[in-house]
């Protein structure tokens, strides 16, 4: 048999299999229809490929999954980070119409190609970085055609990046200023949702649900109608104040929750017992310099599979790179090297659902793979300011360096 691409000489493989790292140190992958066909010790001679890429010596590990992010938007919050660091409060900034609102504006004012250029010019950063599946969500438009403007942005640009992305209609982020919230909540529920599905513009619908955003009665009725729609649902739970959103995730069946800091041990016994994926964001606790932590010894204790992903926003994370978010994870949350680097993978490819294609090096998942310019594994969060990223291959395929 020939195959497509035999990578060889790679001083370790970060397979992520197993409990840990399941770290193979040398060795080499075969990769045959886009897809990891062996994984093998040391320079496996006699292996007929059409290409071969000599690793140098290089780390090799899973290509890095976003699984949170917000990054098809109008506009900038410059002057509003500016305005935060002279000790202006965030919510006085979105009384005088700052915050989400003001993104909203500027990304309803928005064409579709000036929010497809902004976004694939993110997107083309993020390859660099490392990241070759990324989840976007909607919710700066808050109206049908504004809403569907931004799901439509990602499926064209789905066809033309070469990461794979995963939309998300997060419809119920804010209650756009010109509608009374009942109002709203009936419009997502029964304009907005069915056109969305039925126009196949999203896998997962997110609610913000919080004490400054939905309530859990209505952010219930909305995921309850997105299950009946047949899509997956999420939650953005329990970051502003313990509303018992960590519990709501687990008695709806979300696949996952995401921030938690202030969820409660009973919302996270729910979701342990569950299985919804607890989605930590420490880069967004880092923009907003947030004191909460997310209770990440409960979760280990609970064997609770933790994702990390950047939250990529304008307005409350702009840090793009996984790497740095890993980092963030650390050092703010208290995550171990290798939950950091589990959350940016395997366990990020669990929040959306993933896990069996992407994620890890295993054979019959996608090649979905990086090499890095590292001495060792530790390097890439330890050096978190340094793109050590030297190639990154997607089904395959070589879409960046060498
Ligand atoms: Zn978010």
């Amino acid at each position: 048999m020939i195959f497509d691409l035999h990578i060889r000489n790679a001083s370790q493989i970060v397979t992520m299999e197993g409990d840990g790292l399941g770290v193979i140190e040398g060795g080499d992958i075969i990769i045959h229809d886009g897809k990891i066909s062996q994984v093998c010790g040391a320079d496996k001679k006699g292996c007929n490929a059409e290409q071969v890429l000599d690793a140098a010596g290089k780390v090799v590990m899973p290509g890095f999954i976003d699984c949170h992010t917000h990054l098809v938007f109008g506009g900038s919050r410059a002057q509003e980070f500016a305005r935060r660091m002279e000790g202006e409060g965030y919510a006085d900034i979105a009384r005088e119409g700052g915050g989400i609102l003001s993104t909203v504006k500027a990304t309803r004012h928005a064409t579709f190609e000036e929010l497809y250029d902004r976004a694939a010019a993110w997107l083309r950063l993020m390859l660099h970085w490392g990241t070759t599946t990324v989840e976007i969500k909607s919710g700066y438009g808050l109206t049908l055609a504004d809403e569907l403007k931004q799901l439509s942005v990602i499926r064209s640009l789905a066809q033309e990046v070469p990461q794979t992305l995963v939309p998300t209609f997060l419809g119920a982020h804010a209650v756009p200023p010109e509608m009374k919230r009942e109002e709203y909540v009936k419009e997502v529920i029964n304009l907005m949702l069915p056109e969305v599905a039925g126009k196949g513009l999203a896998e997962f619908v997110d609610v913000f649900c919080d004490s400054i955003a939905f309530t859990n009665a209505e952010t219930r009725r909305i995921l309850t109608k997105a299950r009946e729609l047949g899509m997956g649902i999420k939650l953005h739970a329990d970051e502003i104040a313990d509303t018992g959103g960590a519990k709501l995730a687990a008695e709806l069946g979300a696949i996952s929750a995401e921030h938690l800091v202030k969820a409660s041990e009973e919302g996270l016994r729910a979701m342990a017992q569950a299985g919804v994926v607890p989605v930590l964001l420490p880069a967004t606790t880092f923009f907003l310099r947030e004191e909460a932590r997310p209770n990440v010894k409960l979760m280990r204790e609970l064997g609770m599979p933790m994702a990390v992903a950047t939250d990529f926003n304008p307005g409350s994370s702009t840090v793009y790179a996984l790497p740095f978010a890993a980092a963030c994870g650390a050092l703010l949350d208290g995550l171990t090297l290798p939950e950091a680097l589990r959350g940016i993978t395997i366990n990020a490819a669990r929040a959306i659902g993933m896990h069996d294609k992407v994620g890890s090096i295993k054979p019959g998942k996608y090649a979905d793979l990086l090499l890095l310019d590292a001495d060792s594994w530790e390097e890439l969060v330890y050096l978190f300011n340094h793109n050590s990223i030297h190639t990154v291959i997607k089904n395959g395929e070589v879409v960046c360096g060498v």
